[in-house]
């Protein structure tokens, strides 16, 4: 304990570990709980309740910042002796909420401690995973050491960007791409110990390519760097790369997670204890934490509570509904595949797709065991489709869309389709889209809640 800290700070401090020790033990309970219940209650309990005028629901807190009783509780908020919100850029009790059920969730089955920081937008959380690592080492004889960082060619759109132009092209990070992230002499061939880190995207938006977390984890640490997965596109209904070996799980939890469409949000979820050869000590110790209480004061990407709220309501039937969504998408997926307009389908779920192997290894319904007597796999909502005839018949395909909805959005319960090449993937240029996997006659699907045979029928009238 700091010399220094006055009486009454103390007696806030004490307060603290009061409070702190509440939250860990309604976690351990929560640990043991299946993952529908984690998802429908996460960290809020009856005696939180009870402090909320027993409100069974989470606390809406748009407040935005907090009143301290005296200086001694302000100053031992502030300096982070004691869990406080203080502001709500830097933290937010309704954001916390959110926070510990995604930790929860993608820790599902994990043995160790996860920590989650929410941000404002899933870019918002990949930029607060992957720029920690790029700090200047500098060495007096040799200036700035060189570094690299590995990555998944087939990613988001925005995350090309950021990789190519923010990192790369603004700040002259060496960017290692690897075009086939199911290859893994490729992986080993980039990976060095100037890496800082390896970021892959499973399955991958919008050419759901697939990789070997395991192995690639196994490599990445070998060279002392963390494996950060981009995971939206699964959820940790169906499939939780920390258990696998990844370090760090980025969501955009704008899409499946906040299914209704009622929010932009997104997430950095981290296990305790990464590799990086970079940073200080709490930055490995538990690096979500190191990056809510540090960098992201500094940066302000800072998720807004109303958004939190809504996507907290939305996870609590996060498994049912990944599980409806996958059984839909499979069944448009094989009606595609039959359909004499289409070239070819992508999707990790078709037994002949190349991605099928390692997509069928890692992505499983989290206790479908109860539901179905054995474990099932499933393979998400999200598929990818190129028409014969090139980008105008894809268009015109397009435009006859009477039902699916066209707009640059995914993961949601109603059917949405966009072209990836004009929308999402439009920035990156033609080079850009040919090294990800995108080519301009692609339509990618995002498969809803609707019954597949309305599906089926709104795809067969507009490719007739
Ligand atoms: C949408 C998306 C993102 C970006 O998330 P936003 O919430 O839109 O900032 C990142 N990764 C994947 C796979 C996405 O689909």
């Amino acid at each position: 304990m700091d010399a220094t800290l006055t009486l009454g700070v103390e007696r806030y401090v004490q307060q603290g570990q009061a409070m702190a020790a509440a939250d860990a033990a309604q976690r351990a309970i929560m640990r043991r709980k299946r993952f529908d219940t984690i998802a429908v209650h996460g960290l809020y309990s009856m005696q939180a309740a009870l402090a909320n005028q027993g409100s069974i629901v989470e606390p809406a807190y748009f407040s935005s910042a907090q009143h301290f009783e005296n200086s001694d509780h302000m100053e031992a908020a502030l300096a982070y002796l004691m869990p406080s919100w203080t502001y709500t850029r830097i933290a937010n009790p309704t954001v916390h909420y959110l926070e510990e059920t995604l930790a929860l969730l993608e820790g599902y089955g994990y043995d160790g401690e996860v920590s989650a920081c929410a941000a404002g937008s899933g870019m918002a959380a990949i930029f607060m995973a992957t720029s920690p690592f790029l700090a200047q080492e500098t060495n007096a004889r040799r200036g700035a050491a060189p570094m690299n960082i590995v990555a998944s060619a087939k990613c988001y759109g925005g995350t090309f960007m950021l990789f190519s132009q923010r990192y790369a092209a603004e700040r002259g990070v060496e960017v290692r791409w690897v075009r086939d992230p199911l290859d893994l002499a490729e992986w080993e061939s980039k990976v060095d110990e100037h890496t800082r880190f390896v970021f892959g995207e499973m399955p991958s938006n919008p050419s759901l390519g697939v990789f070997d977390i395991a192995a690639v984890a196994d490599l990445a640490h070998s060279a002392g760097a963390p494996l950060i997965v981009d995971s939206t596109v699964a959820t940790p209904a169906l499939m939780r790369p920390l258990l696998h070996g990844a370090d760090i799980v980025v969501h955009s939890v704008s899409k499946s997670m906040a299914s209704s469409g009622f929010a932009i949000a997104g997430a950095l979820i981290a296990r305790h204890h990464i590799p990086s050869r970079v940073g200080p000590d709490e930055l490995r110790a538990n690096f979500a934490l190191y990056v809510k209480l540090l960098p992201f004061r500094d940066h302000g990407p800072a998720i807004s509570p109303f958004n939190a709220l809504m996507a907290l309501n939305d996870l609590r039937t996060l498994r049912s509904r990944m599980d409806l969504l996958s059984r839909n998408a499979l069944r448009v997926a094989e009606f595609l595949a039959d359909h004499p307009a289409v070239e070819a389908v992508y999707y990790p779920g078709l037994p002949d797709a190349p991605e099928h192997p390692v997509a069928r290894r890692y992505m499983w319904l989290a206790d479908a065991a109860d539901d179905y007597g054995q474990p099932v796999n499933r393979f998400g909502h999200l598929l990818s489709f190129a028409v014969r005839g090139g980008p105008s018949a894809a268009r015109r395909a397009f435009d006859r869309l009477q039902m699916i909805w066209r707009a640059t959005d995914l993961g949601r319960i109603k059917s949405v389709a966009t072209i990836p090449a004009i929308s999402t993937h439009q920035q990156q240029g033609d080079s850009g889209r040919a090294l990800a996997g995108v080519p301009a006659h692609l339509i990618r699907l995002s498969v809803g809640g609707e019954h597949p045979e309305d599906i089926m029928d709104d795809l067969a009238q507009a490719l007739a």
